[in-house]
């Protein structure tokens, strides 16, 4: 059995219907989806440990099936850059994480490689109602908050299919070069799009799934955030 089934049939058994980051993102990179260095440590001991192994820059978030979104709980540190800063930084994550709800379950912390600033984007997928299994594309933040400025194609997807989803994007030339910054790789972004594609369609019981942010680079892409909702 692969790791992907082997991990939706655990959180089944026992009833949880969010995957964990570290789960997320096993299930992306078994589906060719780049994600950063990882690993969950469950003391301040070993998460210098792995921060070692990994090397500086590091960032630690708050690893709990009650928490969502890891942010809003002041469970994220990003660019930590020595053991003492990680120890601090591993005491007040597990606080601010008890702090925003009481009886939250910690898992641990993950420990995870800083990716290079790129640009932001998400790749998501939801099960319309109507369609059924989609897959979508858009820049983060304010692009698709405020102007909604995302595209949806019903998978499977072929590479054509998903470099349209990027060039056809309103904003698309800030990934393309704007103002003397280097284009993105189009084509990587394009193959994070099939790949999410195959996993959704493979693995029916996932209604949705996040990657936001994925950073796009010019030669290559990352992702540094992962989450998949059970049906
Ligand atoms: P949330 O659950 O709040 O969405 P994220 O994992 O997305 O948490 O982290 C919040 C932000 O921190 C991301 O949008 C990204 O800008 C930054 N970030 C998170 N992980 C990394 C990483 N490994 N490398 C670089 N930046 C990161
Ligand atoms: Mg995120």
């Amino acid at each position: 059995m692969n790791q992907t089934t082997k991990i939706i049939n655990q959180a089944k058994e026992e009833g949880r219907k969010a995957l964990l980051e570290p789960e997320a993102k096993t299930i992306c990179a078994e589906y060719g989806v780049t994600v950063n260095k990882f690993s969950l440590a469950t003391t301040e001991q070993e998460a210098v440990e792995q921060a070692e192994k990994i090397g500086y820059p590091i960032v630690l978030k708050i690893v709990s099936p009650d928490i969502i979104h890891k942010s809003d709980a002041g469970g994220v540190k990003v660019n930590l850059k020595s053991a003492v800063e990680v120890e601090a930084a591993y005491r007040t994550i597990r606080e601010n994480a008890k702090r925003y709800k009481v009886d939250a379950k910690i898992e641990g912390v993950i420990v995870q490689e800083m990716a290079p600033q790129g640009i932001e984007v998400i790749v998501g997928a939801v099960k319309d109602p109507q369609f059924g299994q989609t897959v979508m594309f858009g820049l983060g933040g304010i692009f698709v908050e405020l102007l909604k400025d995302v595209n949806f194609r019903v998978a499977p997807l072929t590479l054509v299919d998903a470099r349209e989803m990027i060039t056809q994007l309103k904003a698309f030339p800030l990934l393309n070069g704007y103002r003397g910054s280097k284009p993105v790789d189009v084509d990587a972004l394009a193959q994070v799009l099939c790949n999410v594609s195959k996993l959704i369609l493979d693995n029916p019981e996932i209604s949705e799934l996040d990657l936001n942010p994925v950073m796009a680079y010019f030669d290559g892409t990352k992702t540094v955030d992962a989450r998949i909702i059970l049906e």
